[in-house]
C-alpha cells in the first residue's frame, strides 16, 4: 500500500488564519494525509502567511524559505493574505508550487491533493467560511471558530481590507451548529474570530448583529465559555456589554485596540474615535464588570508622532483599566495611506517607544494578576504543563495565566484561589 502523504502547516497572523489553518488540516487528514512538524521532511508544506507588518512578511518568506531547504523536493503552497497581496514576489521564492489569496482556501486541500498527483490545480474561489468539524480528541481544549471576514474600514496603516474584502457574516443557524459539533468534540473554550468581528451581522437579512448572536448562543447553556477576539471600540455597544455581563457562558473579557492616544494620531490613522471615547468606554465596561479583562494593541512610531504623541498615549494607558498590551511598532505596508505619509519615525526612536509601551504592559498584567489574590476564579486547564515549571497551567474567565500548584485534568474547568502574583501570572491551587 502506498504511504500516507505528508503535510506540513505554518501560520502566521492572527486567529482568523490559525481557526483557517486548523480547518486545513482537518480536511487534508480526512484526505487521507499525516500531519508533520515543518521542521521535518513534508511532501507539502503550506505556508498560511501574513501581511499585517513588515516583519510577518519577511517571516512568512522565511517559512517558505526553510521549507524548501528542509525537502527540496516538497511542493510549496502559499496562502494567506501575504500571498494574496503579494502574489508574484510570492511565486518567485523557492519551491512555491502554488499561490492562493484567502478566497481559495476553501479549495486548498483538494487542489493539494492534486498537486501532489501532478494535476493542475483549479484557483476557483471556495466558501469563505469552508469549516471541517474537529474529529476525535482535542489536542487542545481551545478551539477558533471564524464567524466573521472582510474589512472595509481602510485604516491608513493596514493592508488587510485589500486582502480580507468586504463583510461577511457566518449565519446564526450555522455558528450555532458549528459550536455544538466543536463541544461535541470535546472543546470547552471556543473563541469566536473574525478580522472585523464588531461587524458582525452587517450583511445578513435580517440583520442581526454580536449581541443578538452571542444571547443566541448563551440561553440555557453551560459547561463551555464562549470568547471574543478583537472588537474595535466604536462597535462595543451597552448592549453588548451587558449581554456579555448577563450570560453563564461568554467570558468577561474585551480585547480594544487603542493604537494610540493623540487624538491627533487617531485621526491620521482614520480611527473613527477619540482617546475620550476609549477611556469612557472602559468606564462603562469596569462599572458593569469590574473583573473584566480589557486588553489593547497598541501602535508605537506611527508618522508624525511626536513625543507628546507618546507622552499622550503612555500617559493614557497607566491610568486606564487596561490588563494586558499588545504592542507593535509602525511598520510601512506598500499600498496602505500611511506608507507615503511625511514625518516618518526613525527606528531606533520607535523601538525605543516600543520597549516603553511593553515595560506599561508589563506593569498591567501584574497589577491585574494581583487583583485576584485572595479570590477564587474559573479556570480552564490546558493540555500541555507550563514547560518551566512543569505545573498545571491554564486561562481564567478573564484571561489570566494561572498556574496550579495541585494536581489537575486537562481540559478540565476548577475554581482556583489566587495565592500570588508575578511575572505577569497568578499562582493558585484548587479551591
Ligand atoms: S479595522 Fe482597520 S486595522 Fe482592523 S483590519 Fe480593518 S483596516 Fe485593518
Amino acid at each position: 500500500m502506498d504511504r500516507a502523504k505528508t503535510a506540513a502547516i505554518v501560520t502566521f497572523g492572527c486567529k482568523v488564519n490559525q481557526c483557517e489553518s486548523d480547518t486545513i488540516r482537518l480536511s487534508l487528514e480526512e484526505l487521507g494525509f499525516r500531519i508533520v512538524s515543518a521542521r521535518e521532511p513534508a511532501d507539502v508544506y503550506i505556508v498560511n502567511t501574513c501581511t499585517v507588518t513588515a516583519a510577518t512578511d519577511y517571516q512568512s518568506r522565511q517559512a517558505v524559505r526553510r521549507a524548501s531547504r528542509t525537502n527540496p523536493h516538497g511542493k510549496i503552497v502559499v496562502t494567506g493574505c501575504y500571498a494574496d497581496l503579494s502574489a508574484s514576489a510570492v511565486a518567485d521564492l523557492p519551491g512555491v508550487a502554488h499561490v492562493s489569496g484567502n478566497a481559495g482556501k476553501g479549495c486548498l486541500p483538494e487542489l493539494i491533493r492534486r498537486l501532489l498527483d501532478g494535476k493542475l490545480p483549479s484557483s476557483k474561489d471556495a466558501d469563505v467560511f469552508a469549516w471541517r468539524q474537529p474529529s476525535g480528541k482535542p489536542d487542545r481544549t481551545r478551539a477558533f471558530l471564524k464567524i466573521q471576514d472582510g474589512c472595509e474600514a481602510f485604516c491608513s496603516y493596514c493592508i488587510i481590507p485589500l486582502a480580507r474584502g468586504k463583510y461577511r457574516s457566518l449565519p446564526a443557524g450555522s455558528v450555532e451548529e458549528r459550536i455544538s459539533l466543536l463541544r461535541h468534540s470535546g472543546f470547552r473554550e471556543i473563541v469566536l474570530t473574525g478580522i472585523h468581528l464588531g461587524m458582525y451581522g452587517r450583511d445578513l437579512q435580517p440583520h442581526a448583529g454580536l449581541p443578538e448572536l452571542l444571547e443566541r448562543i448563551g440561553s440555557g447553556a453551560s459547561g463551555f465559555r464562549i470568547r471574543l477576539s478583537s472588537i474595535e471600540p466604536q462597535e462595543i455597544s451597552e448592549r453588548l456589554i451587558s449581554v456579555v455581563g448577563d450570560s453563564g457562558v461568554v467570558c468577561p473579557h474585551f480585547h480594544i485596540p487603542l493604537q494610540s492616544g493623540s487624538d491627533g494620531v487617531l485621526k491620521r490613522m482614520g480611527r473613527p474615535y477619540d482617546s475620550a471615547f476609549y477611556l469612557r468606554l472602559l468606564e462603562k465596561i469596569t462599572a458593569r464588570l469590574p473583573d473584566a479583562a480589557v486588553g489593547a494593541d497598541v501602535m508605537a512610531g506611527f508618522p508624525g508622532e511626536s513625543e507628546d504623541d507618546f507622552r499622550k498615549t503612555a500617559d493614557l494607558l497607566r491610568q486606564a483599566p487596561i490588563a494586558y498590551l499588545h504592542v507593535f511598532p509602525f511598520s510601512k505596508r506598500p499600498g496602505a495611506a500611511a506608507a507615503d505619509f511625511p514625518d516618518q519615525v526613525p527606528e531606533r526612536v520607535k523601538k525605543e517607544r516600543a520597549a516603553v509601551l511593553r515595560s506599561i504592559g508589563r506593569e498591567k498584567r501584574n497589577r491585574f494578576a494581583s487583583r485576584f489574590v485572595g479570590r477564587e476564579l474559573s479556570v480552564l486547564v490546558e493540555s500541555k504543563r507550563d514547560r518551566e515549571t512543569g505545573k498545571w497551567k491554564g486561562f481564567s474567565e478573564n484571561y489570566i495565566p494561572v498556574l496550579l500548584d495541585a494536581d489537575a485534568r486537562a481540559n478540565e474547568m476548577v475554581r482556583v484561589l489566587g495565592e500570588t502574583a508575578s511575572d505577569e501570572r497568578l499562582f493558585g491551587r484548587i479551591a
